[in-house]
């Protein structure tokens, strides 16, 4: 498959992709060497992170020169002031799976792939995730996914189990444990009908039902969205009664924003990796452009904006998808490239990291899936 990018308007992006992070120091005023936050609105209350699941570097590249055929602007993401990259492993250093890569980002610490931050040394003693950390701070709590709610991205973040496929355990944590005021997402077959009333959540199976939401003055005990018996269908395949991706966490972020003492909000892209273990360059596109409409939209829609750190990052890269470049193709200001998958797996390929609010400066210094955790322990822990 051929895409194309306008030489014409070289942008300092396509130089971030080619050489990565050398770029980017020309366009971004230095960081400053504080490690320490700093003035009016350096803490923040509120924070959102947006996880695209098995988006690596070339799938944004992709995604955005499809859309912007290599022209400002690009991605919105690429617009967050601050930018590295970090990388994926799971314990060991093996290649690292959702379950793996999402604990690591929600307690700091490395897991065997399909842990679901589960300590297996046997004192009983379970790391502590974001989730519970904001909970116990008295934040309201977000869930967002196209993918299963139950899939292993949001459910590190929410239980601590020895295997990703417990679903009916993540169910019962979710709904008497953790208890997020809100979360949505695909798999409605695991959720019981019978826990669901026990549990009280306000049910919402269809984008129509958002609508009685809409006037909510306050933030309510427990909502749970589920839509899709399996998945929410890619963006190509989902009829009217679904609600997209920036549709869900806009409904999450209003809702939640009524909490005096702030939220945490967990936004996944979750069917970027399904298209690329599909190898399926269409639906990746689709897929991407979604989450990144989402991560604007959001931010655009923040009343609370000098209060809220938002954080973009990858579990992990999945397909190990290249583009090279043809030159001999060249025609006038367009230049060709192709694009090619070298696998259906996951990949140990460092993913991007993007930032923007009161202490995202310190992302800067990011180097690894467990420094998500650790910074945000920083920023939060510091008064
Ligand atoms: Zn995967």
């Amino acid at each position: 498959m051929e895409f194309f990018i306008r030489l014409g308007s070289f942008s300092c992006y396509f130089f971030l992709f080619l050489f990565q992070t050398s770029c980017f120091l020309f366009v971004k005023a230095p960081l400053p060497n504080e490690t320490k936050l700093s003035g009016e609105h350096r803490h923040p209350k509120n924070i959102v992170l947006f996880i695209g699941d098995g988006m690596g570097k070339n799938q944004l590249r992709v995604a955005s020169e499809s859309r912007f055929g290599g022209e400002e602007p690009q991605l919105f993401m690429f617009s967050l002031p601050v930018f590295t990259e970090i990388t994926t492993e799971a314990l060991g250093g093996v290649v690292t799976d959702s379950a793996a890569s999402a604990s690591a980002m929600a307690t700091g610490r490395k897991y065997a792939p399909g842990q679901l931050s589960f300590d297996a040394d046997g004192d009983g003693k379970q790391p502590e995730t974001l989730a519970e950390f904001f909970k116990n701070q008295g934040k309201s709590l977000g869930f967002i996914t196209t993918d299963q709610l139950i899939g292993a991205t949001p459910s590190a973040f929410a239980v601590h189990l020895p295997d990703r496929a417990l679903a009916k355990d993540i169910v019962k944590n979710y709904l008497f444990s953790l208890k997020p005021q809100i979360m949505m997402g695909g798999n409605a077959k695991e959720f019981d009908e019978g826990l669901i009333r026990q549990s009280g959540a306000i049910v919402l199976r269809d984008k129509a039902s958002f609508k009685a939401l809409e006037g909510q003055k306050s933030t309510p005990p427990m909502i749970l969205g589920l839509f899709g018996f399996d998945r929410i269908p890619y963006v190509r395949n989902r009829d009217d009664s679904i609600p997209s991706l920036p549709e869900m966490a806009r409904l999450a972020q209003n809702i939640l924003a009524h909490d005096p003492d702030g939220y945490f909000l967990l936004v996944e892209g979750g069917r970027i990796d399904y298209a690329a273990h599909e190898n399926n360059i269409d639906y990746l596109i689709d897929e991407v452009l979604e989450f990144d409409d989402t991560i604007k939209s959001v931010i655009r829609n923040d009343k609370q904006k000098n209060e809220t750190l938002y954080i973009v990052t990858a579990d992990h890269e999945t397909g190990g998808l290249t583009i090279t470049h043809n030159d001999a193709k060249n025609s006038g200001n367009l230049k060709p490239f192709n694009i090619q998958w070298h696998f259906h797996e996951h990949t140990k390929e460092p993913v991007f990291l993007f930032a923007e609010g009161p202490g995202s400066e310190l992302f800067k210094k990011a180097r690894d899936n467990t420094d998500v955790y650790k910074i945000i322990r920083q920023i939060f822990s510091q008064k």
